[in-house]
């Protein structure tokens, strides 16, 4: 007989279970509660759009349009592409479902994301994204809420220490062109000096030659004059009002005058929460202001900022994955015990209670299963505990074992 083979999983794409799932599950759980605090509206968006959306929402010379993005004719010759980020295709819903008339707007989603990248430890070709985004919205108070709900989903998950909050602005539009016309002569200067990539940069995205990681454009980049000096008043005054801002609410934060954000859209703040614990793939979350998004995709002129964080570099920083939480483990013992289970495992799952069955092998067998569930309780019944209307109910972190009727059974695991 031909051996059938079966097909390999994509390359950066990741089956995920077990303590990773767990740890998965941690983050999701903890943007989720988070967000709700700060009052954002969970929304849901396609997993693909037009491939318009984010080839002109993020501009035609970042990384991810030029190189990374996921593009395919669908049956119907149209070009889609998979979504490689959340922001686009929230702006798209905004436009296209009008949802003006609900600005400012605060949203927050999460779920799969898609770049054709080289796959390495914490980076994938499908990862995982929570987004945070406020639209409509102006005012600086908007970008310290999000830095804050930012700072406090790291707390909760326990990672905040080690991870540190970088900040820039990129000024308005007027600061931007100043600045950027600066950087051009400056590194026009050191044309020989530069690595072919930034050369490359110099021409498309001038601005991203400051975040290169290329030894050979570090000197010349640090050297680069700085955007202090080109901030209009405006410029200057909102940048304040976000430190000061993050000082009130009490969020740590460092200037890095040399980040800068890939997208052409960014305005006034930029951020990158970063670590050292991720070697290469040291940024877990990064957003900033993107004003000029909404217009540049055809909507009429609306503010917006938002930030991204990658759910598994997320994950690889938390000491713990999420606990398994079972509160029972039915043990029955015999063909008898064995039906009369089923009835009380329904019980007690309709009671709220966390609870599975343990029913192969011997009982040795079975009571490692509890164990291995991480259940907090062993339910045991055989055929004297039918006769009784009694089942014994083993405490699996002491060992004590107590008999409790049938038809308290619920209510005793809800009191413990
Ligand atoms: P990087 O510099 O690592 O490529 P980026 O600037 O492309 O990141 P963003 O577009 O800002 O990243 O996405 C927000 C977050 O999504 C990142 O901070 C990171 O945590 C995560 N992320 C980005 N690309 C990947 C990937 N290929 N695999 C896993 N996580 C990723
Ligand atoms: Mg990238």
């Amino acid at each position: 007989m031909a051996r059938i083979d079966t097909p390999n999983r994509i390359r950066g794409t990741q089956d995920i279970l077990g303590e990773d799932e767990r740890r998965f599950a941690r983050v999701v759980d903890g943007f989720d509660r988070v967000r709700r605090l700060y009052c954002f509206d969970r929304v849901e968006i396609p997993v693909f759009e037009a491939t318009a959306v984010f080839a002109r929402s993020l501009g035609e010379t970042t990384d991810v349009v030029s190189k990374e993005m996921y593009t395919f004719e669908d049956r119907g010759g149209d070009s889609v592409t998979l979504r490689p980020e959340f922001t686009a295709g929230i702006a798209r819903a905004f436009i296209t479902n009008g949802w003006q008339q609900h600005a400012p707007m605060k949203l927050a989603t999460h779920g799969p994301v898609f770049r054709y990248e080289r796959p390495q430890k914490g980076r994938y070709r499908q990862f995982h994204q929570i987004d945070a985004e406020i639209i409509g919205a102006a005012e600086p108070a908007a970008d310290v809420e999000l830095l804050t709900l930012a700072d406090q989903l790291l707390d909760e998950l326990g990672i905040a220490d080690g991870v540190t909050l970088q900040l820039n602005t990129l000024g308005d539009a007027e600061t931007r062109e100043a600045w950027r016309a600066a950087l051009v002569e400056h590194f026009n200067a050191h044309r020989d000096e530069l690595s072919e990539d930034s050369l490359d940069r110099l021409e498309r995205n001038p601005l991203r030659i400051l975040d290169s990681k290329d030894p050979r454009d570090r000197p010349i980049a640090d050297s680069a004059p700085d955007i202090d000096q080109f901030l209009t008043p405006e410029a200057s005054d909102f940048f304040a009002a976000v430190t000061g801002g993050l000082d009130a609410a009490g969020v740590a934060w460092t200037r890095n005058s040399r980040l800068v954000r890939g997208l052409d859209y960014y305005r006034h703040t930029a951020f990158e929460f970063v670590t050292d614990r991720l070697g290469a793939q040291g940024t877990v979350l990064a957003g900033g202001r993107y004003d000029g998004l909404i217009e540049s995709l055809g909507g009429n002129p609306t503010a917006g900022v938002g930030w991204a964080a990658g759910i598994e570099r997320l994950a690889m920083l938390l000491d713990e994955p999420a606990a398994k939480s079972v509160d029972a483990v039915v043990v029955p013992l015999g063909d008898a015990a064995a039906t009369r289970a089923q009835g009380i495992l329904a019980e007690l799952r309709r009671a709220g209670l966390a609870a599975d069955m343990a029913f192969k092998g011997n009982m040795k067998k079975r009571m490692a299963k509890a164990d291995a569930l991480g259940a907090r309780y062993a339910v045991i019944l055989g055929d004297d505990e039918i006769a009784k209307g009694e089942a014994g109910v083993k405490n699996l972190a002491t060992g004590e074992q107590q008999p409790v009727a049938f038809d308290a059974l619920a209510k005793a695991l809800n009191a413990a």
